[in-house]
């Protein structure tokens, strides 16, 4: 059996994260290290897909439900706008194989390149 990702850790409480939000099936953390004012990672529950390409072709309205909550957030904790990032693949920055979204906000203009 492989191991729970470090994501599904902090859900369950293993190891320290604080969670801002969460519905049914998506759950949303601070990042540890935030590149933004406003740095949330929002997760669903499942660790069935390991990357945006495998959600959206699995389940395209568990996607939805994460973007729903990406917003909820934003509204909640900034001015309703935000960047919405997937990395997909370590040579594109993914290090957790557990798909999750950036969502960022309150980025200063000059900072809005790269992640
Ligand atoms: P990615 O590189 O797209 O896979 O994103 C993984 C993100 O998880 C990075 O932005 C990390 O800063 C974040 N991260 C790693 N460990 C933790 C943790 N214990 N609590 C919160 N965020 C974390």
């Amino acid at each position: 059996m492989t191991e729970p990702s470090i994501f599904t850790r902090i859900r369950n409480g293993e190891i320290p994260g604080e969670i801002v939000a969460q519905t049914d099936r998506v759950f949303a953390i601070r990042d540890i290290n935030p590149q933004a004012p406003l740095h949330v990672l929002v997760i669903p529950r499942t660790e069935q897909y390991r990357d945006v390409t495998e959600l959206a072709a699995g389940d395209p309205a568990l996607m939805a439900e994460m973007v729903a909550l990406a917003s909820r957030i934003a509204t909640d904790h900034a001015d309703g706008q935000y960047r919405l990032i997937f990395n997909n693949g370590a040579r594109a920055g993914q290090s957790v194989f557990h798909v999750h979204a950036h969502v960022l906000a309150n980025i200063e203009e000059s900072k809005l390149v790269g992640l």
